[in-house]
């Protein structure tokens, strides 16, 4: 049995709470490991060991900074595989998507060897006779950043890096499903030369969010989770004057026009519904088919489905489990749910023969046609890998039922119509669009970020709006006198 605790001022220690998680190898049902879960208390410690780190972190030269990140990337890229097996033995997903998730993470590391540049200011000269104006961005000091199960490393990976970057000290509290991978984050960050505090993780459960919300050393908190948790973290943190970025959950349509690529299409809905087994805030969920391709776009999908391998993760399947047993009962109460609301179960995973242990926490890759508007397969965010076909009338139509949605993290549109594509990427009530590009996740340069119920909070996450969220500006405005300055004035000062 693996204990797993906390890694604090550069190394790991255990905590003070008598409260334990159990982790499990979702691919066998087995449970793995122990993650202690903090109390108030341990959360305290590693504040206060952030707290030190801090104030010195900040004054290291962009050179030094830059050094760390280029050599933690290093680690990161030349022990990927290690990562990833790290991530499908808590989490399930297949091995090839724990490595890709490891690959859009050290996106975000390498983006961040460039905080020189992004940090730069802005300099005007002689904004009044012989005073300069300039800019400044500095970090904010301690910082929280709290990650869901579905990306135990990208999520970190999207606001950690950045945080560090700006000159901040971290609090990682990772999911503690999926606990292990933060840890070794962490011990390669010391190993790549980040001072000790710099970055600590915390293990545990609402216990530890609720004591970061609360401390008050903790200028800002970064969440990713589901939208009931999010709102609380925004409002709990914001209510004690913090910074706050809370993304949500999320709901994403791929409309589907009567001109677009219909095979193109149908690989697209497999993978973006089916991939992760669809334990992805990006995970496309309602396809909204506008007639008259609906028969045939079904069709094409069942028959791609048919092919596909769910099993365990290192055996090379297509798919893996669900991350409990927990949470593929759930998923599996909303596919009964959905028969029983008498939309159509084209594949039904229920039935499917897992390529694993039979203790696994397996459902296949479910596809449901006819679904209306009102049913809860169609409502609610499942975050398994059932796929809901919605067909409409016309194009207005479906942008009509995406724009309903309380959620707006992801949406996409297949057409081989630019007019209409256009149309759509500026209707859309949506923060990231794919244009036949059903996961259309922002490069590292850019910022990730949903509207409406899948985030709360005005910055997105990495990008240049990562950078402006882990800093605060100033605004410098400067005289060195001369012998022609003007004395006494108490007017209000202007340009002169
Ligand atoms: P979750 O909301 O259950 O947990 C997220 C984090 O919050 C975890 O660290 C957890 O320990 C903590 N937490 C859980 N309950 C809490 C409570 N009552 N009070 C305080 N903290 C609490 O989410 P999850 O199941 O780990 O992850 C899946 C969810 O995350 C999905 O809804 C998915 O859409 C969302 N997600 C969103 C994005 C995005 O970018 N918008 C990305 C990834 C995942």
């Amino acid at each position: 049995m693996n204990l797993i605790g906390h890694f604090v001022d550069g190394k790991r220690v255990g905590g003070t709470s008598s409260r334990w998680g159990d982790v499990f190898d979702p691919a066998t049902g087995l449970r793995t490991g122990a993650v202690e879960l903090a109390s108030a208390a341990d959360v305290a410690v590693a504040v206060q060991a952030a707290e030190r780190a801090a104030r010195t972190w900040r004054n290291a030269s962009l050179a030094r900074r830059t050094a760390v990140l280029f050599a933690f990337r290093e680690l990161v890229n030349s022990r990927r595989d290690q990562l990833a097996e790290v991530i499908t033995a808590e989490h399930g997903k297949v091995l090839a998507d724990a490595a890709g998730e490891v690959q859009r993470g050290l996106e975000v590391i390498e983006y961040a060897c460039g905080i020189p540049s992004a940090l730069r200011g802005g300099f005007s000269e002689n904004v009044s006779t012989e005073v300069d104006s300039y800019s400044l961005r500095q970090p904010l000091g301690v910082v929280a950043v709290i990650s869901p199960f579905n990306f135990p490393v990208m999520v970190p990976l999207w606001f950690v890096p950045v945080a560090v970057a700006a000159g901040n000290a971290v609090v990682l509290k990772p999911s503690e499903k999926d606990p292990s991978a933060a840890l070794l984050l962490a011990e390669w960050f010391a190993e790549a030369g980040l001072p000790d505090g710099v970055l600590n993780v915390v293990n545990g459960d609402a216990e530890a969010v609720d004591a970061l919300l609360d401390h008050p050393a903790v200028r800002a908190v970064s969440f990713v989770g589901s939208t009931p948790v999010a709102r609380h973290v925004y409002q709990r943190g914001t209510a004690t004057g913090k910074r706050v970025q809370a993304l949500g959950g999320a709901k994403n349509h791929m409309v589907v026009l009567p001109d677009a690529d219909l095979d193109l299409a149908a690989d697209a809905a497999v993978n973006a519904g089916f991939g992760s087994a669809g334990e992805r805030c990006m995970a496309i969920s309602a396809l909204v088919a506008v007639e008259p391709v609906a028969d045939e776009l079904v069709a094409r999908i069942a028959q791609r489905m048919a092919g596909l391998r769910t099993g365990d993760g290192r055996r090379g399947c297509d798919m893996g489990p669900l991350v409990t047993a927990a949470h593929a009962a759930k998923v599996r109460s909303y596919v009964a749910a959905g028969v029983r609301a008498g939309a159509v179960p084209v594949v039904d995973g229920r039935d499917v023969e897992p390529d694993g242990d039979p203790d696994g926490f397996w459902l296949g890759p479910t596809l449901f046609d006819h679904v209306t508007p009102e049913m809860s397969i169609y409502t609610d965010e499942i975050f398994g890998p059932v796929l809901s076909v919605l067909r409409v009338g016309s194009y207005d139509e479906a942008v009509e039922l995406v724009n309903a949605s309380p959620y707006g993290n992801g949406t996409a549109i297949f057409t081989n119509d630019g007019g209409a594509a256009r149309r759509f990427q500026h209707e859309v009530e949506v923060g990231m669009v794919g244009i036949n590009v059903p996961i259309p996740v922002p490069m590292a340069y850019y910022s990730f970020g949903g509207w409406k119920s899948s985030l709360f909070g005005d910055l997105h996450a990495h990008g240049a709006d990562g950078v402006a969220f882990f800093t605060r500006g100033k605004v410098v405005t400067s005289r060195w006198l001369d012998p022609r300055h003007g004395g006494v004035n108490l007017g209000f000062p202007t340009q002169t």
